[in-house]
């Protein structure tokens, strides 16, 4: 059965245009939507499958992507870039989930959030500068690699990495356990605990590293859905690198992670899971619209509780995009449009403001494409349940939205903490004595317990 969604005049068969929520685009980037639904009709939907079908990774869908200059989508005009915002990041990455392929749309998230925290940095940087002038030229394909096999989903803790002073360079050593377009990127930006690293983990570095400086096993990725983003395993091996693939300076790891990586991860996958729910939601519109059960002569659609389905997902999932369309536009204000040279302060750091507002919109987007992809598989059947349609691989590619880190009992957990007790209770980097617990578990104690465990702390 064909995937095709478009009609022969090329209108779409999904939902109208009336609900999207255009005003948050300008023009320009409405022209750029045009651009790559034409080019999700031509060459990014078919190889959604192809990818799908052979865990392959999508290179064809960037070298497209490439030619529209959307590998350098926030890089000025001035250094070869299209100089766009965050509101233009998130919509490109939901219309290449929606109208084209997810895993491509996963492998672009991780690219811009690695661009991102480049340019955060660029400033007097040459590897930098000489690296995102050539993006879209010439399809150089980036990602991040910070998940460590020992901390799962704490991505933050990196504790199976290191860094060295070595003349005027530095050595460093990194297993990451997941690493999204892993073994196929063109370059990586990777965090290792900083050099002179005196056991404090929240002390991290963030490095650009090549993909000849990377060790990896391409195809080994056997996830379930987003089959084309090959997040497998990597790792750096003693790689000595000169001083300017520091990205930022010492220690700069975990600001880089709140004022670029993570904003950017977190708002760019709410796009890719709100442009799947899209994407479900068009097909049962497809779907339903013209099945037909002659017994009663009605179509699917014309059933009040597959209105009632389809009602529901579409408020839902509006929601989520005014969420991360919001926080977007935020960010674009406090940053005069993604101005990076406001960052020539390395202290001025305003998107890190908005990390509980981006967590949000992560969970919300996630948690929703859970419901909508289930939903929409029910609103259409057995069919459904078979691959023709396409929904059975889109249901597989959303589940990953709720276990990629920050996971969604993660986040969470985190802002009900944050909310009950101030961010400082987080203690991402495991630091704080929690006094109340260490209390109660002493009052419950023996004399000759409590005894045995001070001659135990006495001797550690
Ligand atoms: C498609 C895909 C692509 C990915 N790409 C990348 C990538 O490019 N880079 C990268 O770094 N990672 C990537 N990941 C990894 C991802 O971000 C998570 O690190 C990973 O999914 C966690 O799996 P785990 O088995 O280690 O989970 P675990 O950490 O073992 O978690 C198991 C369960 O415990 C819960 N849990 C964990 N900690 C807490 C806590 N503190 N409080 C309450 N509950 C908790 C979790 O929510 C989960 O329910 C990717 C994952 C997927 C599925």
């Amino acid at each position: 059965m064909s995937l095709d969604m478009w009609n022969e005049d090329g209108s779409y068969r999904g939902l109208g245009a009336e609900f999207d929520p255009d005003w948050f685009l300008t023009d320009a980037q409405k022209e750029l939507r045009a651009k790559i639904i034409d080019l999700s009709r031509t060459t990014l939907r078919a190889n959604a499958i192809e990818s799908d079908k052979g865990f392959v990774f999508p290179r064809k869908n960037f070298e497209a992507l490439a030619e529209l200059g959307l590998l350098a989508l926030n890089v000025p005009k001035s250094m070869g870039g299209l100089g766009e915002n965050h509101i233009a990041t998130a919509m490109a990455v939901e219309t290449i989930a929606r109208y084209g392929c997810p895993s491509t749309a996963m492998c672009f998230v991780m690219h811009c959030s690695a661009v991102a925290a480049l340019m955060l940095r660029h400033h007097g940087n040459p590897a930098i500068d000489k690296l995102v002038g050539r993006l879209s030229k010439e399809c150089l394909v980036g990602t991040l690699s910070l998940s460590d096999p020992a901390t799962g989903s704490h991505v933050w803790f990196l504790m199976s990495s290191g860094a060295e002073r070595d003349g005027d360079g530095f050595v460093i050593s990194k297993k990451a356990s997941w690493t999204t377009s892993g073994g196929f990127a063109d370059w990586y930006v990777a965090q290792t605990t900083s050099p002179d690293f005196e056991g404090n983990y929240a002390d991290f570095s963030t490095w650009l590293v090549m993909a000849d400086e990377v060790t990896a096993n391409p195809g080994s990725w056997d996830g379930m859905g987003l089959r084309g983003n090959q997040s497998g395993p990597i790792e750096i091996d003693k790689v000595r690198v000169a001083a300017e693939r520091l990205v930022g300076p010492v220690g700069d790891g975990a600001t880089s992670n709140d004022e670029a990586t993570d904003p950017f991860f977190l708002f760019g996958t709410a796009s890719c899971w709100n442009g799947i729910a899209l994407s479900m939601i068009d097909l049962a519109r497809k779907h339903t619209t013209r099945k037909t059960h002659v017994d009663v002569g009605l179509r699917v659609c014309d059933y009040a509780t597959i209105q009632d389905y389809v009602g529901e997902a579409l408020i839902r999932t509006n929601a989520s995009r005014m969420m991360t369309y919001g926080v977007c536009q935020e960010m674009d204000r406090l940053t005069g449009n993604c101005d990076w040279s406001i960052h020539a302060d390395v202290e001025n750091n305003p998107r890190a403001t908005l990390v509980p507002w981006s967590w949000s919109a992560k969970y919300l987007a996630s948690s929703n494409v859970t419901e909508v992809s289930d939903k929409m598989l029910h609103a259409c059947g057995g069919t459904a349940y078979k691959a023709g349609l396409g929904m059975e691989r889109l249901l597989r590619d959303a589940k990953a939205g709720w276990v990629m880190a920050p996971t969604n009992e993660v986040v969470r957990n985190f802002l009900g903490r944050a909310g009950l007790l101030g961010f400082e209770a987080l203690d991402l980097w495991n630091q704080e004595v929690n006094q109340r617990a260490l209390d109660n578990e002493i009052k419950k104690m023996t004399p000759a317990q409590k005894a045995a465990l001070a001659e135990r702390l006495l001797a550690s």
